[in-house]
């Protein structure tokens, strides 16, 4: 396949990536969504509109984030060069801005005054809360009442930011519910409201707007890269949940002579079945409105999944991940919780740096490889920082003692 053309070709007007993608929507909010996604294709190419966005990454988010080498971690696998797109250092704390930060200029140049969202573990509230502030405008977040008394420092966080928390209290109280709930609210009053989706999943246009406004983290890494090398990375990796930060990372670079992976978390292992490893083992299908490969039950409904790191625990995956596997241009791994906790304490020992939990499998990826190859360099996409995950693993592996140089 021919990389030189792909953002023009992909995804298709009705939102494909190959056989995957497209909108499986309700009735009723065909026209909602049909509405974003004409609007998003003619305003993300006005120059007001992408010089704004300019302005905000660089004054408010604090863009372009650097690029750094791990010089003591590299030196203890063995001579291989890692190295850290930090988007630890976004604002907030982790790249979920980059696409909240698009969407909610979306929301104002299309004269909305809401935006709404659900969310499992807070993050995305979080991130989405923080939009809304600086654009002025309302937002509503879905959680589970299950998840909310799991995740209280983040529901603080988005009540102070602004937003309207609404506890989900029906099936099992988690993000399904609030997905549905999500939807019902979007359906009574899309005229005014904006549904903001927290990865590049969910129907058309959602993938290709996350991954759009993503890119810039691939953008800034890729030229960041070549001017401190000289050359470009062997490998570049990142982690995969719904698949945001990752395909962000990787687009820029397709075209490159650079091997691309996507890490996907296997928890407590294969046999256990506690893992989120959907591109791994799981098959086609539509869930949430998109066509891709998901880890179903016996009765082909998403399959109940788990990881250690709350943002990767999703039984699908963004539909242009699908098609880039297919087409062979990349490839996908997986990494166990034991082998990303491994990583976030070596990180933090030799670098000073506390890693999301989702981002340390990223991390644990490259170290993995690291030693295998034994020459050359591999470029990571860190996510996110481990603040939010530090009372768990203190909980649940202690601080790390054992961990010595
Ligand atoms: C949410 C989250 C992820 C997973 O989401 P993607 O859409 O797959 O990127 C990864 N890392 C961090 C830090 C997150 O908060």
């Amino acid at each position: 396949m021919d990389f030189s053309t792909y953002l023009k070709e992909y995804p298709s007007a009705d939102g494909r990536f190959g056989k995957y993608g497209g909108a499986y929507l309700p009735e009723k909010l065909i026209p909602a969504f049909k509405e974003i996604a004409e609007a998003y294709l003619t305003i993300c190419h006005s120059s007001q509109f992408v010089s704004e966005l300019r302005r905000i990454r660089r004054e408010f988010q604090g863009r372009p984030t650097p690029v750094y080498h791990c010089e003591r971690l590299s030196r203890k696998l063995g001579h291989c060069q890692i190295y850290l797109k930090r988007e630890d250092l976004n604002h907030t704390g982790a790249h979920k801005l980059n696409h909240c930060m698009g969407e909610g200029l979306l929301a104002k140049f299309l004269g909305k005054k809401r935006i709404i969202a659900e969310t499992g573990a807070g993050q995305h509230g979080v991130a989405l809360a923080t939009a809304a502030a600086f654009f002025g405008l309302d937002c509503t977040i879905y959680m589970g009442e299950v998840d909310i008394a799991k995740q209280a420092p983040n529901v603080a966080r988005m009540k102070v930011l602004g937003a309207k928390v609404v506890p989900v209290t029906s099936g099992l109280k988690t993000l399904k519910e609030a997905v549905d709930a999500a939807f019902e609210d979007y359906l009574q009053n899309y005229e005014d409201t904006i549904y903001c989706i927290g990865s590049a999943v969910g129907p058309h246009p959602f993938p290709m707007m996350v991954r759009d406004f993503q890119t810039v983290v691939g953008i800034e890494a890729r030229e960041q890269f070549v001017e401190m090398m000289g050359f470009l990375p062997d490998v570049v990796t990142a982690c995969v949940g719904g698949g945001s930060n990752a395909i962000g990372m990787f687009v820029p670079f397709l075209n490159d002579p650079v091997e691309i992976v996507g890490v996907e978390p296997l928890g407590r292992g294969q046999k256990t079945g506690d893992h989120a490893a959907s591109m791994t083992f799981g098959s086609e299908g539509v869930m949430h409105g998109f066509d891709s490969i998901m880890l179903k039950d016996g009765e082909g409904n998403p399959a109940p999944v788990y990881s250690v790191a709350s943002g990767l625990d999703y039984p699908s995956v963004g539909p242009e991940h699908a098609f880039l596997r297919e087409a062979d241009r990349v490839k996908y791994d997986s990494v166990t919780d034991e082998e990303a906790i491994d990583a976030f304490f070596k990180l933090s020992r030799y670098e000073g740096i506390i890693p999301a939990l989702e981002s340390a499998h990223a991390v644990a990826y490259a170290m993995r490889r690291a030693k295998e190859k034994g020459v050359g360099s591999i470029l990571v996409n860190l996510s996110g920082r481990g603040d939010k995950d530090l009372d768990y693993v203190i909980e649940h592996y202690g601080t790390g003692e054992n961990y010595r140089d």
